[in-house]
């Protein structure tokens, strides 16, 4: 499609799909490919699914996408739940297309042919599959939607100002300690206020979940959870070994920064409030709004790669990008991508504070090596598993760390500092909140008060810094009631802990040589989903997180950037 006929994002009106139709389409292509043995026809059989996929899913995309664009307009919500409704039904038929292709008998060609990655993640599918589940499925997703909507409907006021979760955020890199401290005390109240609702959902979830592992005849959600997050190449015995990684080599460092913190703050310790405000300058703030902000990241990514400064004038220009935050629209960032006009659409909540850079690029990067990826030849190709997709994200914030002197003037080097940091501090929360779920689904019939239990245990062991105060909701084990991945997407929170060890060695690299550095990010974003996990690392000349001294070279490089002794 060339750059004329791409439609505007607004302009784009996928009608709601007829399941029986659907169901016609693909219950003809599965008996046609069953009975097919001709490796051309095959072929042929196979690329006309993966269009009927391409095209269903771009109408999937766009409802989640305008669903979270406005959470409280009723046709879009009535879209949505007719979404949650069918989906199941859809992933049915489909299921049974990547059923008849494992067991075809021209399967060692068809490998050959479209690589044998899509086979694998197709097993994988089909392990996690089957009709008995279809109604506890509508019901998870159902369940989601009344957390994303709770959360996206939230109301308070802050200092005679109304907001919403997205809004209060801003107020965490505030410089004074009083109004960082009083705006959490805020946000926390709306969770206290909603917690039963929260811990209801959550259960209700737990229970939906288990049932479908169990009628899969799996031993508990985890292995569905590993089985959906399509985990080809690696297992929960790898991510303990990281997990011990975390706890010998991490969380001293990052107990270490935040003595340091404390230090620079003049405090005896970090409290929650805290956190976020890395020195006692004012927080690096972009230094202009939305508009001025895409200017200057314009610029630098045409100075980066010019195919990616292509790329996001091309987003601006038709409408691919919602980024400002407003009342109704659902807390977060991410980005999706319409197959059917080959383009990523990023939706995100700019709040005016140097998050809005990290989200910006972050989600930048997903969208470029989508558009890297988007002719490759099967549906499942387009974009990575999510492990792997975190590498170009994560990756891209850090080759595009020079953006901050265009962004942030005299601020640029603090900015910098602080990513390298903040992200640095991230590894224990994400493995934090990893570990919890696999407690979580391990022991399906404990109660709220035992998972608020389970939380300490892991915040204790992973974040023994970290201080609520009289943050009374957080403190009693219910910080995760914020996190939407856990209501979400379980499992996938572990995968931006094994992105970002990849895009810390891109880093680590990048101070000595950004060219070497950018040639692995591009080797990365070009493999599309073509490689699992592992594989893709190798081929890019990365260390895989599970292995060796991985999380030895971060250490090493953050300590040098950051001039902190060995402890
Ligand atoms: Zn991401």
């Amino acid at each position: 499609m060339s750059r004329e006929q791409i439609p505007h994002f607004d302009d784009l009106h996928l009608s709601t799909p007829d399941v029986g139709q659907i169901e016609q389409t693909i219950g003809a292509l599965s008996a046609q490919l069953a009975a097919s043995d001709d490796l051309e026809g095959t072929d042929a059989l196979v690329r006309r699914w993966d269009d009927e996929v391409r095209s269903v899913e771009s109408w999937r995309y766009l409802v989640e996408a305008r669903f979270h664009q406005n959470t409280n307009d009723e046709r879009l919500k009535a879209e949505k739940k007719t979404l949650d409704e069918i989906w199941p039904q859809i992933v049915g038929f489909h299921t049974r297309v990547k059923r008849a292709l494992l067991q075809h008998r021209l399967r060692p060609e068809l490998e050959a042919r479209f690589g044998k990655t899509a086979f694998d993640l197709w097993d994988l599918d089909s392990r996690s599959y089957a009709d008995e589940i279809q109604s506890d499925l509508a019901r998870e997703s159902e369940l989601v939607s009344e957390y994303v909507q709770l959360t996206g409907s939230a109301r308070f006021v802050f200092r005679g100002e109304d907001h919403n979760l997205s809004s209060i955020v801003r107020y965490q890199t505030d410089p004074d300690r009083g109004t960082r401290r009083g705006a959490e005390t805020a946000r926390w109240q709306w969770f206290a206020d909603n917690s039963e609702t929260i811990d209801r959902i959550f259960d209700d979830l737990v229970q939906v979940r288990n049932r479908m592992a169990l009628t899969l005849g799996l031993r508990s959600f985890i292995e569905l959870g590993y089985l959906r997050m399509q985990r080809v190449d690696f297992t929960q015995r790898d991510v303990e070994r990281l997990r011990s990684q975390v706890v010998n080599q991490l969380v001293p460092l990052c107990s270490q920064i935040r003595r340091d913190q404390a230090a620079r703050l003049g405090l005896e310790a970090i409290a929650y409030w805290d956190e976020q405000v890395l020195d006692a300058a004012p927080a690096p703030r972009p230094q202009g709004p939305p508009e001025w902000i895409c200017d200057r990241a314009s610029e630098g990514f045409d100075e980066l790669l010019p195919e990616l400064g292509a790329l996001f004038g091309l987003m601006r220009e038709r409408g691919y990008l919602d980024l400002v935050a407003r009342d109704g629209k659902a807390p977060g960032g991410f980005c999706i991508s319409v197959p059917s006009v080959g383009m990523p659409f990023i939706f995100s909540n700019f709040n005016g504070t140097a998050q809005d850079i990290v989200v910006l690029v972050h989600e930048m990067g997903h969208a470029f090596q989508y558009f890297q990826s988007r002719d490759l030849p099967l549906y499942d190709y387009l974009w990575p598993t999510m492990e792997s997709a975190e590498i170009t994200s994560h990756g891209l914030e850090y080759l595009t760390l020079p953006l901050a002197t265009r962004l942030f003037g005299s601020g640029a080097e603090r900015y910098q500092r602080q990513h390298v940091t903040q992200n640095l501090l991230f590894i224990p929360y994400g493995v934090a909140v990893d570990e919890f779920q696999h407690l979580v689904y391990a022991n399906p019939a404990a109660t709220p008060a035992e998972r608020h239990q389970m939380w300490r245990e892991v915040e204790r062991r992973y974040l023994p810094s970290r201080a609520f105060g009289e943050l009374a909701h957080p403190a009693a084990g219910r910080f995760w009631h914020m996190q939407r991945h856990i209501f979400a997407v379980p499992f996938y929170y572990i995968d931006y802990v094994l992105a970002l060890t990849a895009a810390k060695q891109i880093w680590a690299r990048s101070l000595d040589d950004s060219r070497d550095a950018v040639g692995r990010y591009l080797a990365v974003a070009r493999q599309g989903g073509r490689l699992p996990f592992q594989q893709l690392l190798r081929s890019a000349g990365l260390q895989s997180p599970f292995e060796g001294d991985c999380l030895q070279m971060i250490v090493d490089a953050t300590r040098r950037t950051l001039n902190l002794d060995p402890i």
